[in-house]
């Protein structure tokens, strides 16, 4: 049997529908209609002025700093957890990632560490919505304002989600998504940058298309630049999931008020927080258990998957990895993000696929639970 997914996307007639039609009809003139329609459609949900429709969420990052001029010899500042994809464009460009610590309670950048990493070098911000969770807008933005550095918001994970009664995405210089069928709207592959910024928006569209303005039609190529093109198939799926966003987003918060429900009273477990002022579209249902507990991520997810449960881990810290081992700035990272070292250890993503049913989620907290009480009591028993 396979095992309840931990992600995964929610297809229906109407997806079907428009990637038939474009696969049918978008050529020729028609090639673009999809990439207009999902452009505005999306800008529009996000309350934003300017979208371009891009192959992943990487390359829109990657375009993001190529577009604030960021290079060697600059640093940016990017929480110490997260997926890769929001660190790794910043050394395609030159640059030096500088791992700032989390919120214990957002798990998202702690805007105190931001302060604390500044320093004349820093060229740009990432701020990472980590799992549907907005961190501590208002004060990250206004360091950034006081120390003019320009702000990459990574809302990848939180479409949807929405922090002062304003989208997820809409906060930064720039805001970048990730469609990747893991995520809650999706594209296959897909990732989108949007902006105010009428010239950040006219400059990612010469570098995403081999330096040529657009329109272009005599081949005359201004720079070396880049090829970051979404197909029509894709914008198409991308118009039908934008369309159906709040039902995404309310599936999503389901799932989670399902788990909310099921692991109530069971101590030493705390699921993502939904601070005053947010509404969290919870990407990832994450439990973080009490580190009292002993009980490691990695034993977790295996006695899980035992059971037919997929999960996945907590992200490690970046300045963990062995990508970043190379980095004297990983070891230093170590030494002083305390609160990523305390919770990632600790963290797991359970399985909150649109797919999953309530039955589903039922079982794997019985299972969580079954495990969690076997193991303290079996601590208790070592212990005495
Ligand atoms: C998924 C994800 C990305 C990368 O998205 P791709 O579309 O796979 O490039 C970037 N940042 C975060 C936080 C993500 O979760």
């Amino acid at each position: 049997m396979e095992p309840i997914p931990v992600a995964g996307p929610w297809i229906t007639q109407k997806e079907i529908d428009y990637v038939t039609d474009a696969v049918t009809n978008c050529w020729y003139g028609q090639a673009n209609k999809y990439h207009d329609r999902f452009e505005q459609a999306f800008a529009e949900y996000i309350g934003a002025q300017h979208a371009v429709a891009l192959p992943s969420c990487t390359s829109a990052i990657h375009l993001a700093l190529e577009a604030l001029d960021v290079g060697p010899g600059d640093e940016v500042i990017v929480p110490d957890v997260t997926w890769i994809a929001s660190a790794a464009p910043i050394n395609y460009v030159g640059a030096q990632p500088v791992f700032a610590d989390i919120d214990r309670q957002t798990w998202c950048l702690s805007p105190e560490s931001f302060a604390d990493r500044i320093n004349s070098r820093t060229k740009a911000v990432i701020v990472v919505d980590l799992y549907g969770n907005m961190p501590r807008m208002d004060e990250i933005l206004e360091i950034a304002r006081r120390h003019d550095i320009p702000v990459i918001e990574d809302a990848a994970e939180a479409f949807g989600s929405e922090y002062a009664g304003r989208k997820a995405g809409g906060f930064g210089h720039t805001g970048v998504f990730s469609f990747h069928g893991s995520k809650t709207m999706t594209t296959g592959e897909g990732g989108m940058l949007v902006t105010n910024r009428r010239d950040l928006y006219e400059r990612v569209l010469i570098l995403r298309d081999h330096g040529r303005v657009p329109g272009d039609v005599s081949f005359f190529n201004r720079e070396v630049a880049f090829k970051y093109k979404m197909s029509s198939l894709q914008a198409a799926l991308g118009l039908a999931q934008v369309e159906r966003a709040e039902e995404l987003v309310g599936r999503k918060r389901q799932i989670f008020n399902w788990y909310a429900e099921a692991l109530r009273n069971l101590p030493g477990v705390s699921l993502n927080s939904e601070p005053a002022g947010t509404r969290n579209s919870y990407w990832m249902v994450t439990a973080v258990l009490d580190p009292a507990l002993g009980l490691k991520k990695e034993s977790l997810g295996a006695q899980l998957a035992a059971r037919g449960v997929a999960t996945r881990p907590f992200f490690h810290p970046l300045s963990s990895l062995p990508a970043y081992a190379h980095l004297s700035e990983s070891t230093a990272a170590r030494h002083r993000n305390h609160i990523a070292y305390e919770i990632s250890p600790h963290g797991i993503n359970l399985p909150c696929a649109l797919s999953v049913t309530r039955e589903q989620v039922e079982f794997v907290c019985q299972e969580l639970r079954n495990i969690i009480t076997a193991f303290a009591a079996n601590r208790l028993q070592f212990a005495a």
